[in-house]
């Protein structure tokens, strides 16, 4: 039902994040089944409640990785809904009445209007899709962490979903880009078709050892465990590393690159609403979205599997209407 503050969306595209791998496998544990995935949504509104002002039916819309939150707390006061204690993720979670939600992968959702966004005119609604969750989820440690000064060099490891729409963002922002990859075989598309100024073969002991020290900053977006110490080592004195993926167990964190350089680690969520609408406004500005491969629902098992190898490029996505079609 869509009530007085709801928004109806008839889904039209739902990006593939690994985070729906992680989901529908429990590698965190706590997914509650029959889950239904999918936190990258764009759609069209069909329906708003009475008291939705931001919205009218007609729009073009997008929900990503939360649909609620308590509205009260300092986070929620501060546009940090997505640090509220209360916090209500898209899919595998519940509502306080104890009704479950489930996410994208789908025809229709309906959400609270505090939660729905603004889709810019001029995005594509199916490359646009992934800005939703890759897209926050690497903007916001850029401007919160201080990661934004044209000429400064980033190093963004693991070139996924998120690692290749930072490498986008980072050049909007006039950074110089170094892809830190465990796949020899992207560096021609890091380079040629995404933009990045080079491209370090994590494999590769020799170039490793020959970028030490050279980087400002680094977005890690790596969905399994890895060792931290080779990248801590290629940042400058004062770097920072921010830690994006979500493997299923702790990474060691190596004390004494952090020390003799004044490191700093950090870690950062996707993104408030109103950070989100900014970064979806700066991504239709400089013509950032997606690469994508859009499959139909029923591709959705070889989708995954192929995530699972770090074999996309760069980002699936569900062509809703068309999965639909006979
Ligand atoms: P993705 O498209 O699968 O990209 C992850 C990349 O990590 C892969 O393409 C691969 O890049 C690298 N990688 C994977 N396994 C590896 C291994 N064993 N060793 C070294 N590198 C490996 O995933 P994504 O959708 O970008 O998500 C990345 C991670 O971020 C996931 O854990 C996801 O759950 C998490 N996430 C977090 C947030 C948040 O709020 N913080 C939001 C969304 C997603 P190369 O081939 O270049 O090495
Ligand atoms: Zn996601």
């Amino acid at each position: 039902e869509n009530g007085d503050e709801d928004v109806t969306l008839k889904i039209l595209y739902c990006g593939v994040c690994h985070s729906d791998l992680h989901n529908l496998t429990n590698e965190w544990g706590f997914t509650s089944y029959p889950v239904v995935p999918g936190h990258e949504i764009v759609g069209v509104a069909t329906k708003v409640g009475k008291n939705v002002t931001k919205f009218k039916a007609g729009d073009q819309v997008g929900v990503g990785v939360m649909v609620g939150s308590c509205k009260t707390c300092e986070c929620c006061q501060q546009d940090l809904e997505n640090y509220c204690s209360q916090m209500i993720f898209t899919y595998n979670s519940h509502n306080p009445d104890g009704t479950k939600n489930y996410g994208g992968y789908s025809d229709m959702i309906v959400v609270d209007q505090r939660y729905v966004l603004r889709f810019p005119d001029n995005l594509p609604l199916d490359a646009g899709a992934p800005l939703l969750c890759a897209g926050i989820t690497v903007y916001s440690p850029m401007k919160y962490y201080g990661m934004t000064e044209a000429g400064k060099h980033l190093g963004v490891a693991g070139l996924g979903g998120l690692g290749h729409v930072a490498v986008k963002i980072a050049k909007a922002f006039g950074l110089k880009v170094t892809v830190i990859s465990s796949s020899p075989q992207k560096e021609s598309e890091a380079i040629n078709r995404l933009g990045a100024d080079s491209f370090l073969a994590s494999s590769d002991p020799a170039k490793m050892k020959s970028a030490i020290g050279s980087m400002d900053y680094i977005i890690d977006t790596v969905s399994a465990v890895h060792p931290l110490f080779p990248l801590l080592s290629l940042l400058k004195v004062n770097g920072k590393l921010v830690t994006l993926g979500l493997p299923n167990k702790p990474l060691e964190l190596p004390v004494f690159p952090l020390v003799s350089g004044r490191k700093l680690v950090g870690g950062s969520d996707f993104g408030g609403m109103k950070e989100t609408q900014e970064m979806l406004d700066f991504c239709a500005k400089h013509n950032i979205a997606a690469d994508i491969e859009l499959i139909r629902i029923d591709e959705i098992n070889t989708a995954m599997e192929r995530l699972a190898r770090s074999d996309v490029r760069y980002r699936f996505v569900i062509d809703v209407a068309d999965s639909l079609s006979q």
